[in-house]
C-alpha cells in the first residue's frame, strides 16, 4: 500500500470500547463513542458500536452524514452547538444534539416541524471550563424553550471540562451537574434521561468518586482510540494504546554533518531550532509533513529522533545507520496528530481486524 497511511486496528478500537462500556456500566454509565478524529471513520465507529457503545457522537455534522450514507445504525447527536445555517441537516441526520443557544434551539424546533423528525436536546451547561455552555441561571429559560416545541424533546443535561482551560472534572463539579438536573426534574415535571457528565478526562472521576450521582453518560473519543486520558495523557489499564500507527516511507538516506552552515534566517514554519554538532550522523528523509500530520505528536520508533519538519518533509536523526530509501517507519501519534493525519487526503488508511493484516471492508449501501 502506499504511504504515507494509518494502519488501523479495528480490533483494538473494539477491545478499548468493550473495556469502558464493561468498567463504567458497573458504575451505570453509558458510553458514547465520539468519532470527531477520524474524520467520522464508519468503520471505526462500527468497532465502537460492536464494543458495545449506547450511541455515537461527532462535532461536524458532514461526519454524521457520513456515517449516515455508510449504512451506520444507532443514535447518533451532534455535540457541537448546531450552526444556524445547518439545522436543517442537522434534523436530518442528528438524532439529537447538545445546545447552548436559544436561538438555536428556536430554529431546530422550526427544521424539525418541517421535516417532520422529532429532534433531542441535551441542554450544555457552563461549570467552569469557559467552552460551550448556559451559566447555571439561565437553564430554565432554555427548558422552558425546549418543551415549548412539540417538535423537540427534551433529552437531558451536559457538560463539558477539561477542554478550553483544563478545567479538571471533580467531585465537586460533578455533583453541581447532578444538582442542576435534580432541580430541573423538580421543577419542570420531566425526567432527563441523559445526564451526560463530560469527555475522557471524566474517566478518573468516574473510577475514583464515591458516587457518580445523576451522571449516566460520557462522551469518550481519546481513550477509545488511543487508550490514553487526556489530563496527563498517561496510558489508561486495560486498554489499547496501539491501535493507529502512521506508516511513512525514507526517500533519502544519507550521513552529513550534524550542524548546519551558511548564515541563518527564518526556516519554512518560523525560526531555526537549536543545532548542536556531534560530528557525521545519519539522516532520513521522510515522504511526510505537515500537510499530513502534526510532527510534534509523532513518537518514532527507538533510535530515531524527530529533527524537523516542513509541508512534505520529516527530517530524522537515524543515529549510527540510516534506514534504506523505499523502506518504511512506523510511528505512534498524540491525539492532535491523529486528529491531523485522518485529516489529510494524502494519507490512506489500512484497516485491519487483526494482526495477520485481515483487511476489514464495510458492506457498501447503495
Ligand atoms: C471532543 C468532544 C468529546 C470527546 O472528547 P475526548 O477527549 O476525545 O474523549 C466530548 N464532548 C464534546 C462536547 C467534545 O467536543
Amino acid at each position: 500500500m502506499s504511504a504515507p497511511r494509518l494502519e488501523i486496528r479495528l480490533d483494538h478500537i473494539e477491545h478499548n470500547a468493550s473495556t469502558l462500556v464493561a468498567r463504567l456500566g458497573v458504575r451505570g454509565i453509558a458510553v458514547t463513542g465520539v468519532t470527531k478524529a477520524t474524520l467520522g471513520s464508519p468503520e471505526v465507529a462500527a468497532a465502537m458500536l460492536r464494543g458495545g457503545v449506547a450511541g455515537l457522537g461527532d462535532s461536524r455534522i458532514e461526519n454524521i452524514e457520513a456515517l449516515r450514507n455508510a449504512g451506520i445504525e444507532g443514535p447518533m447527536t451532534l455535540i457541537r452547538s448546531p450552526m444556524l445555517s445547518q439545522v436543517d441537516r442537522v434534523v436530518a441526520a442528528a438524532d439529537a444534539s447538545l445546545n447552548t443557544e436559544l436561538t438555536v434551539i428556536d430554529a431546530l424546533a422550526a427544521a424539525a416541524a418541517r421535516s417532520g423528525r422529532r429532534h433531542g436536546i441535551v441542554l450544555m451547561v457552563e461549570l467552569g471550563d469557559l467552552r460551550e455552555g448556559l451559566l447555571p441561571a439561565d437553564l430554565g429559560a432554555a427548558v422552558e424553550c425546549t418543551l415549548g416545541s412539540p417538535d423537540l424533546e427534551l433529552l437531558g443535561l451536559g457538560t463539558n471540562l477539561a477542554c478550553q482551560s483544563g478545567v479538571v472534572p471533580d467531585e465537586r463539579n460533578m455533583a453541581e451537574l447532578s444538582s442542576a438536573a435534580r432541580w430541573m426534574e423538580a421543577t419542570f415535571g420531566v425526567d432527563l434521561r441523559i445526564v451526560s457528565g463530560g469527555n475522557s478526562a471524566n474517566l478518573d472521576w468516574a473510577a475514583a468518586s464515591s458516587t457518580v450521582g445523576r451522571v449516566n453518560d460520557l462522551r469518550i473519543g481519546e481513550a477509545l482510540l488511543l487508550g490514553r486520558e487526556p489530563l496527563h495523557r498517561r496510558p489508561i489499564r486495560g486498554l489499547r494504546t496501539d491501535a493507529f500507527t502512521l506508516v511513512a516511507e525514507v526517500i533519502e538516506s544519507k550521513t552529513k554533518p550534524s550542524s548546519a552552515w551558511g548564515a541563518f534566517g527564518e526556516t519554512a514554519f518560523g525560526p531555526p531550532g537549536e543545532t548542536s554538532d556531534r560530528g557525521d550522523t545519519a539522516r532520513a528523509l521522510l515522504a511526510v509533513g505537515r500537510q499530513d500530520v502534526d510532527p510534534a505528536g509523532l513518537v518514532p520508533p527507538p533510535g530515531l529522533t524527530v529533527l524537523g519538519a516542513s509541508s512534505d518533509h520529516l527530517v530524522l536523526d537515524a543515529g549510527a545507520a540510516g534506514p534504506p530509501v523505499g523502506s518504511e517507519i512506523c510511528f505512534q501519534l498524540g491525539y492532535g496528530a491523529l486528529l491531523a493525519a485522518m485529516t489529510s487526503p494524502f494519507v490512506g488508511r489500512d484497516f485491519r481486524s487483526g494482526p495477520s493484516g485481515e483487511r476489514e471492508e464495510l458492506p457498501t449501501r447503495h
